[in-house]
């Protein structure tokens, strides 16, 4: 899983770098079609589900499982969450970032602030990563680090355990109690991915059956890290 892990590192950092203005979100699926490939991984994503891509690309509002588009144009101010998984010898990694169109300064303020909490919750979530720690504490993390800063947590949409799997048990909600469901022991892998909105939690999913966007149109920021617990603490085995 480590192996996976660095590959799907790699491709999401590959198809970050090609973010610009004027660029399609079908040619960020190029890009990370490519570096799959030449990284000798399979896509965990294109046909699970008849999913069309190997990228989720979800532009502001849009929470997650955009589905890339030739016709999708980025602008600068926008931002856009990339989710990509693969599988290299029958062992999957699931992967998250969210990323600014242009200059950060071009981002509206609030927008880039919500992209920076999300991606602090998730590193809050991944503290709680430990043997011994309870599912609850990671979910409890991710929606405190939301609600203090003022936004709020998707529900419809959840973690995952991960393995052989892109998604196993158990499930990793974005918010909960502390101290309440499993005990985490060293050897599971959680894949930790809060959704945070700007505005209200509520999400629905657009008639194309897969992009899940806000109800109330505001923006959304997804981050995601796939990670061992481990009896020397949390393992992110998406990360160098
Ligand atoms: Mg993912
Ligand atoms: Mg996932």
């Amino acid at each position: 899983m480590r192996r996976s892990g660095l590959v799907v590192h790699e491709v999401l950092r590959r198809a970050a770098a090609a973010v610009r203005p004027g660029v399609t979100t079908w040619e960020l699926e190029e890009v990370a079609d490519a570096a799959i490939r030449e990284l000798h991984a399979t896509s965990a994503f294109r046909g699970y589900r008849g999913f069309p891509c190997v990228l989720c690309v979800s532009v502001n509002e849009q929470v997650i499982h955009g589905i890339p588009s030739r016709k999708r144009v980025l602008r600068a101010g926008e931002i856009v969450s990339l989710d990509c998984g693969v599988v290299v010898d029958g062992y999957y990694a699931d992967h998250a970032v969210t990323v600014m169109v242009g200059t950060p300064e071009q981002v509206p303020a609030p927008v880039r602030k919500l992209v920076e909490v999300t991606e602090q919750a998730l590193a809050d979530a991944i503290a709680q990563a430990r043997v011994g720690a309870h599912l609850g504490d990671i979910s409890r993390a991710v929606q405190d680090r939301a609600e203090q800063a003022g936004f709020s947590v998707v529900r419809e949409f959840v973690g995952h355990g991960i393995g052989t799997h892109l998604h196993e048990d158990p499930q990793v909600p974005n918010y909960g109690a502390a101290g309440t469901g499993p005990k985490l022991r060293a050897g599971m892998v959680l894949a930790i991915e809060p959704m945070l909105n700007q505005g209200a939690p509520g999400v629905h999913v657009l008639p194309d059956g897969w992009t899940a966007v806000t109800s109330d149109g505001a923006a959304s920021a997804h981050f995601e890290h796939t990670v061992a617990v481990t009896a020397e603490g949390p393992w992110v085995l998406t990360r160098p």
